[in-house]
């Protein structure tokens, strides 16, 4: 059966910008994709544009862009730039990797100075434990999450030592498409040229890894452990 990558992000834009190209590549594949924002990220609206209907802005945005990666897309509605720290924003988050069957999960890495970043970290940590918690009872059947990954960030990049490099090259075109379903994406809301960045990141990690586009991921400290039987 396929396999399900879950990106889950702060923000929609996080999620499309710097997991979307991971997801486009596992569709490719022959994969599913599921997308999860824990807030509309409405709070980034420019001054002309009211934190609701920037909301609406983003979730049209949203759809689009999972459309076009051919992935589907949860969105949560905890209000942007105070995502609860608690265990039940963990338990939402569990209940959709259940429901999803999700086996590799993207968030972002911890070494963040957004807040509301550092609390999707240790939100989607408890919900991987919460999820394949047997003896927790929710709507659906416990499910473990294989492997986790985290997100080359902007905005997470303290500490952040990729460790894993993943060839874009046959799904850069939709993925930039994507991401351009999003305002804040050519510098329409702030000051930020995501496009730029992204673009030429996705270049430099295809530098560093001997493809013509890559990602590079990071994989939990905690996880790389080998067990093997011989070394040769
Ligand atoms: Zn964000």
């Amino acid at each position: 059966m396929a396999s399900t990558l879950m990106a889950i992000a702060a923000h929609p834009g996080d999620a499309i910008f710097t997991m979307g190209a991971a997801v486009a590549q596992h569709v490719q594949q022959g994969g599913k994709g599921v997308f999860v924002s824990l807030t509309l990220g409405e709070k980034g609206a420019p001054k002309d544009i009211s934190t609701q209907k920037y909301g609406e802005m983003q979730r049209e945005a949203s759809e689009k862009a999972a459309k076009i990666l051919g992935a589907g897309f949860e969105l949560l509605t905890y209000p942007d730039a105070e995502i609860p720290l608690k265990d039940e924003t963990a338990l939402a988050v569990a209940d959709v990797i259940r429901k999803h069957k999700a086996d590799l999960v993207i968030t972002h890495w911890n070494g963040s100075w957004h807040k509301d970043h550092q609390n999707c970290h240790l939100i989607v940590r408890d919900a991987i434990f919460y999820a394949a918690l047997k003896t927790m009872e929710r709507k659906d059947a416990p499910h473990s999450v294989r492997r986790l990954y985290y997100a080359d960030n902007w905005e997470d990049a303290e500490n952040f030592k990729p460790d894993t490099y993943l060839d874009i090259s046959g799904v850069f075109d939709k993925w930039m498409a994507a991401c351009d379903a999003y305002p804040m994406w050519r510098g329409q809301t702030g000051f930020f040229r995501y496009n730029d960045y992204y673009g030429s990141l996705a270049v430099m990690r295809g530098c560093l890894s001997g493809f013509r586009h890559a990602v590079a991921l990071m994989t939990d400290p905690n996880e790389r452990t080998n067990r093997v039987r011989s070394l040769g």
